[in-house]
């Protein structure tokens, strides 16, 4: 551990969406709490309330971080190939990026002794800083934010743990932009000093393996497995949905979440009301029909089918605002997760022993549903397929019986409790994640 008088300083700049900047403020607290000096660049301006909520929160709870606010240059989306607000946001802190960061870091005193950045933006970033054994101004480190696995996703068809139908076809297809800079950002990583993983090894023993024996991508700097990362500690601002878990049985409910961009079309919400209804299990459900929370305004009316709502009272709780999801997994009442299998929920459900009924939409997810079943922890959607959910629509039939399937498994639920344990011994006094985080920030206190 640094001693405060040379403490390591790292210099972090998050991706854009929830789901990005979740894990590198995981991360800056960790790094505080180990004694680090943390600086967190925030890319201006913010697309989601969530994320500006997430960030002025995570700031007046660590004083001590210093925020340097990164104001994106202007840029033509339609030079982008893409109207996701959150790729375009992507694009133009990855266009920002190589010009702005030399700016704003330079001038710090102390010199950050690392940047963290994210996988999406390793390509831009990686050649505009210096390198050890050059006398570093700082060392470029990168957070890969989900999980071990996807690196070689384009580089290296054929993995034996990837089969190539787990990758989007959009990835699949080498002329697409976005699979160009897939694989631009993985070729980057070996420009870099290491890849943080928010991972633990009990959970993938195999891609951690290959990862750091070299077998995966030649020049590869360590990887350190270090999750699953610490969620913040919040106020118990949303009580709604916590004190409707104190009112239900131990181990009883489904919670539904596609995550924090994740809309599901209108059919697909009322097939998936008529499944809960169906199953008659007890369900909180997080309901999202925009991609971004701003424009999310319309209220629920309608949406389900007639009398859904009145019929179902007693038993299930549908939300359509921003919830707590690490305070919800954590309710004993919680039993079962129907999700997108976004990788920061996929770490969410691990820590607190959630079985997971993985229904993945995009990107990695379905990859992550592999991991997912790997451990035990979960099942995936039976038939599932590219596009379910979106232009697929699964009836209510199928979900009605996944839910059975996935609340009667006694062996899933068991996969769950112990992935559980392992993740706790991860992180505790001793643990492999938390000894590899130890170990990297001393390496740094070096710098
Ligand atoms: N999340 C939350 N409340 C919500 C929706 C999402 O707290 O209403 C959090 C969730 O716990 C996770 C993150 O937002 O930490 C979403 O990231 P993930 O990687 O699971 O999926 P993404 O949103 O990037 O698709
Ligand atoms: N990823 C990667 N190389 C990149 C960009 C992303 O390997 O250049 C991986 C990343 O580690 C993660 C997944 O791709 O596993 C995220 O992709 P996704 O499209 O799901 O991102 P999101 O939609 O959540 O922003």
């Amino acid at each position: 551990m640094p001693t405060s008088a040379n403490p390591a300083h790292v210099a972090l700049l998050p991706s854009a969406g929830m789901g990005h900047l979740t894990p590198f403020l995981r991360l800056a607290s960790s790094l505080v709490s180990l004694g680090c000096r943390v600086t967190l660049l925030r890319p201006l301006p913010i697309v989601s309330s969530a994320e500006s909520i997430q960030f002025s929160d995570f700031l007046s709870s660590h004083p001590t971080v210093h925020c340097l606010d990164l104001h994106l240059l202007p840029f033509d989306p339609s030079s982008a190939n893409s109207t996701d607000p959150f790729f375009l946001q992507y694009e133009s802190i990855s266009r920002s990026a190589p010009v702005l960061l030399p700016q704003l870091l330079d001038p710090l005193e102390p010199k950050p002794s690392a940047l963290v950045t994210d996988i999406f933006l390793a390509s831009s970033v990686a050649p505009v800083l210096p390198r050890s054994p050059q006398p570093p101004l700082f060392r470029p480190l990168h957070l890969l934010r989900f999980h071990a696995l996807p690196l070689r996703m384009l580089q290296h068809p054929g993995l034996p743990f990837v089969d190539a139908s787990m990758v989007p076809p959009v990835l699949r297809d080498p002329n697409n932009l976005f699979a160009q800079q897939f694989s631009n950002n993985g070729a980057a990583l070996v420009a870099t000093d290491g890849v943080l993983v928010n991972t633990f090894d009990a959970l993938e023993p195999r891609a951690l393996t290959a990862l750091n024996q070299g077998e995966v991508l030649e020049g590869l700097p360590r990887v350190f497995a270090i999750g699953p990362l610490k969620p913040l500690e919040r106020k118990r601002a949303q009580a709604r949905e916590l004190e409707w878990l104190d009112g239900q049985p131990e181990r009883s409910v489904v919670y539904v979440s596609f995550g924090s961009r994740t809309a599901l079309s209108e059919e697909q919400i009322k097939e998936l009301a008529r499944g809960l209804e169906r199953s008659g299990f007890r369900f909180m459900w997080v309901v999202k029909t925009k991609v971004v929370d701003k424009e999310d305004e319309e209220g629920l009316e309608g949406l389900f089918g007639d009398g859904f709502t009145e019929r179902v009272k007693e038993r299930g709780l549908v939300v359509k605002d921003w919830v707590e999801q690490g305070e919800i997994l954590a309710h004993g009442a919680v039993a079962a997760f129907v999700s997108h299998c976004g990788w920061n929920s996929m770490t969410e459900a691990a820590m607190h022993g959630v079985r997971v009924l993985a229904w993945p939409r995009n990107g990695d997810q379905r990859i992550n549903a592999g991991v997912v079943e790997t451990a035990g922890m979960g099942r995936m959607l039976k038939g599932w397929e590219w596009g379910c959910g979106g232009e697929k629509v699964v009836a209510g039939e199928v979900v009605e019986e996944a839910l059975r399937e996935i609340m009667e498994d006694a062996g899933v639920g068991a996969g769950a409790a112990r992935v559980r344990e392992e993740a706790v011994r991860a992180v505790a006094v001793g643990g492999s994640s938390r000894e590899s985080l130890a170990g990297l920030i001393e390496k740094l206190s070096k710098c």
